[in-house]
């Protein structure tokens, strides 16, 4: 009963449409599918995903690291050498050119003197011991102060590690030094009737008072031939090889030996203040340097750098 409507329709409308839809539904969709996925989706992540990052990624970390380094590096150029950070040391000096370097500092300045301010063994003592690890400027500065209150080991114990520390607090490690002033005047009182002994143990025995404090109190308040090794010292006799040495106290027996007798009272002067104000840690002004010409550095400066690095 179906079939007739079928033969109906078909053969009127007929033999040619079946044959189209046919025709174009494979043809559409073979040509169309396959050739849009294969054309755009390979060459589209080709080109832009892989470019793109790689061209980015790089040029962002290198500008803030590049930067950095490039300025540290200027710096380690300053000549460190004879100092803890960097203990070259120079050529040993020969005997008679040890004694024509030391010469040179004399002959510029005949009258050498300590920067710290004092009237007194006992305030040259105290001075001395509040300057470790501080200036002579700032140490004078406390001291301005301090002395006029308490001149004397007796005053010094009235007064108290309070009102020292009142008077020393712009120093460095003011509190332990404000103790130890108390501690030493406390003993000088019970062990030496308020004197300060000319003798280098009984110097030593004192709180806060070394090698190089006892040698600064015997050399300036008695007159002794001592050697008081400080970092300008240290740096200095290794530098110029002067006094080559690893230790300060290798330093300071060293320059003993080599130091004529009749210099040896202040050469602690002139070489603390050559090594303060000419041949610095960073920067020695070899240019204008009295002993250069028996110095053995070999990294001398010549010229005048402008005030910045200096
Ligand atoms: S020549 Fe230079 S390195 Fe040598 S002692 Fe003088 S300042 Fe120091």
């Amino acid at each position: 009963m179906k079939r007739p409507a079928r033969a109906t329709l078909p053969p009127e409308a007929g033999a040619p449409p079946p044959r189209q839809p046919e025709a174009p539904a494979p043809e559409a969709p073979k040509a169309t599918a396959p050739e849009a996925p294969k054309a755009t989706m390979p060459e589209a992540p080709k080109a832009t995903t892989p470019k793109t990052p790689r061209a980015t990624a790089p040029r962002a970390p290198k500008t803030p690291t590049a930067g950095a380094p490039k300025a540290r590096p200027a710096r380690p150029k300053a000549p460190l050498h004879g100092t803890a950070e960097a203990p070259r040391r120079a050529r040993r000096m020969a005997a008679p050119q040890a004694e024509a370097f030391i010469r040179a500092l004399a002959a510029s300045n005949p009258a050498p003197e300590t920067e710290l301010h004092y009237s007194s063994p006992y305030t040259l003592l105290v001075a001395v011991a509040l300057s470790a690890q501080a200036t002579d400027v700032s140490v004078n500065k406390a001291t301005a102060t301090l002395f006029p209150a308490a001149s004397t080991p007796e005053a010094m114990v009235a007064l108290g590690e309070e009102g020292v520390g009142q008077h020393i607090r712009s120093i460095g490690l003011w509190k332990t030094k404000a103790k130890n002033v108390v501690a030493l005047s406390r003993l000088l009182i019970e062990r030496h009737g308020g004197a300060v002994p000319a003798d280098r143990a009984a110097l030593e025995a004192l709180p806060g008072v070394g090698r190089k404090t006892a040698n600064v109190v015997l050399n300036v308040a008695f007159g002794e031939e001592a050697m008081a090794v400080d970092t300008h010292i240290f740096r200095l006799g290794n530098r110029t090889g002067l006094a080559p040495g690893k230790t300060p106290r290798a330093v300071e027996d060293e320059l003993m030996k080599r130091i004529p007798p009749d210099l040896l009272r202040d050469a602690h002067h002139w070489l603390i203040l050559h090594g303060r104000y000419i041949c610095k840690a960073r920067l020695p002004e070899c240019w204008h340097c009295v002993a250069t010409a028996h110095c053995n550095y070999k990294d001398k400066v010549s010229f005048r750098l402008p005030p910045s690095r200096s």
